[in-house]
């Protein structure tokens, strides 16, 4: 049986509790773990804060060294912890190598600022005294962590905390948890002081990181209604928070594009851990000459894209994580097609044996879906896509800022004015334009409107565990 990580303890529920985490792709039980509460969220707090004395006092080289070890520790073990991510998860072993790889690399990359960012000297106007601004760690931080990329979501906040000194209570999702202390085992294992991060289990643990005194940031990594609750909850204690929410990311095609590099971004864009991504290509607005040519070659790739257990070699999609996130794609889907829909790929679940214990579901391209429908309106956290027909880029750009959520988006054209109004004028964090839809660790990353505020990634992510303080020197 799993346990959690508080301090030097490889801990079991203050209640007793477990419950067990099952394969998405055969129903069978991967683990049992201990289902945490309020008094293990308080033991992991204060051992995170006994830690924060000595770890944020660790010269910065220092701690930039100790970092690189645990992670390259960690890197070494990827091929042990993808097939744990892959039994709990389900998505595909190639998919969880990535996000193993991408755990170890962002912990390196953000190892690599600990000694280089600094604060600044601010001249005064008494020439005999001097001003600084120092920045210092937050003290301890709290990251909530979803099931889709329970590793890259958890480095995404473990990693530029514990750079710039903080020390960390983690809580991944209550269905995802293996992995997740496999690579923070790993750390430790690598040199990581216990303590420093501190690993929690159990639903009711989030609510208790939330409202725990020693706790001074939330980054959460969620839907947009837990937002929601999170941010109501932390401002009780007045605590910084992260937010990174529900997305519904936006595609424009323009005719002038390279609609061969559109249909593989946007495929990839599209069905990449089978369709649960925060950023991922969402709605698809197409300009009418191109219509026809892009979504044959959209349904010539989604036909490639075989269903399939995870561990096993031919599979190119694993099945959805839970049956409640299945059924909620497929009535999204039954939607638009009770409005008039049409399912120009897919639409059901794969027949056969291998498919019948699991939550499998086919990638599915959906035409004519009409205004309103569930699939422009809502989050669709799965693998379906619905295609509108554009007449021009004023249309395309009007429908794809018609949303309640900003996080990612994109186009294609070879039109350097018209991409550089959607540049300007599409509402999200984060623009692409001819490429594909990765979020890069030297960019910053973060939603705008309901999908969420806060920077992972990039030196605005290690800035935003930081606090700045003024210092002022008079003349002596
Ligand atoms: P969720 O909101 O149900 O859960 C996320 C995490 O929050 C889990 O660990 C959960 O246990 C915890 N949680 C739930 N209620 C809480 C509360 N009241 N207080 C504290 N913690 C609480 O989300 P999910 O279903 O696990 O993940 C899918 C959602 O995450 C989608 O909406 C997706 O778009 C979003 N997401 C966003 C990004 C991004 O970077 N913007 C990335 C990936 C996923």
């Amino acid at each position: 049986m799993a346990t959690m990580i508080i301090e030097g303890d490889r801990a079991k529920a203050a209640s007793g509790k477990t419950y067990e985490v099952r394969n998405p792709a055969t129903g069978e039980v991967v683990d049992e773990v201990p289902a945490g509460g309020a008094a293990d969220v308080d033991k992991a707090a204060q051992a995170a804060s006994k830690a924060f004395a000595t770890w944020s006092k660790l010269p910065a080289n220092k701690r930039a060294e100790v970092l690189h070890r645990a992670s390259q520790h960690m890197l070494g073990k990827v091929e042990e912890i993808a097939p744990i991510l892959t039994k709990e998860q389900g998505k595909t072993l190639l998919e969880s190598r990535i996000e193993a790889q991408r755990f170890g690399e962002n912990i390196a990359w953000f190892a690599d600022l600990a000694d280089k960012i600094h604060g600044e000297h601010v001249r005064l106007p008494d020439l005999t005294t001097y001003g600084l601004v120092i920045r210092k760690p937050i003290g301890v931080c709290g990251a909530i962590v979803p099931w889709n990329f329970p590793l890259t979501l958890a480095a995404n906040k473990v990693a530029p905390a514990i750079a710039a000194g903080n020390t960390v209570v983690l809580k991944p999702a209550s269905t995802t948890p293996l992995s997740t202390l496999a690579c923070i085992e790993a750390l430790i294992e690598g040199g990581l002081p216990e303590g420093v991060v501190n690993v929690v289990l159990g639903q009711a643990t989030g609510e208790a990181i939330v409202s725990h005194p020693l706790i001074r940031k939330i980054a959460l990594t969620g839907s947009t209604p837990t937002g929601k609750k999170v941010m109501a909850r932390a401002a009780e204690g007045l605590k910084k928070v992260t937010l990174e929410l529900g997305g519904s990311d936006p595609c424009i095609v323009l005719d002038d594009a390279d609609i061969e590099g559109a249909a593989r971004a946007i495929s990839i864009g599209r069905f990449f851990n089978c369709g649960q991504a925060c950023l991922a290509v969402k709605r698809l607005y197409v300009q009418d000459g191109v219509y026809d040519a892009l979504l044959e070659k959209l349904i010539a790739r989604a036909s490639k894209l075989k269903p399939g257990n995870g561990l096993e070699k031919d599979s190119r999609m694993g099945p959805m994580h839970t049956e409640t996130q299945r059924a909620e794609v497929e009535a999204q889907v039954k939607d638009a097609i009770d409005r008039g829909a049409k399912a120009a790929h897919g639409g059901g679940r794969p027949k056969g044996a291998e498919y019948e214990k699991g939550w499998f579901i086919e990638p599915t391209i959906l035409e004519n879906v009409p205004d309103g429908a569930r699939m422009w309106t809502e989050e669709v956290f799965g693998p379906a896509l619905p295609i509108r027909r554009i007449k021009d880029l004023d249309e395309g750009l009007r429908l794809a800022n018609d949303s309640q959520f900003g996080l990612g988006s994109s186009i294609w054209t070879t039109n350097m004015a018209a991409a550089n109004r959607a540049v300007q004028e599409l509402e999200a964090g984060y623009t692409w334009v001819n490429a594909l839809q990765i979020a890069h660790d030297e960019l910053p990353f973060g939603g705008t409107k309901q999908s969420g505020f806060g920077k992972e990634h990039g030196v605005e992510a290690f800035l935003q565990y930081t606090e700045e303080k003024s210092v002022v020197y008079g003349g002596m």
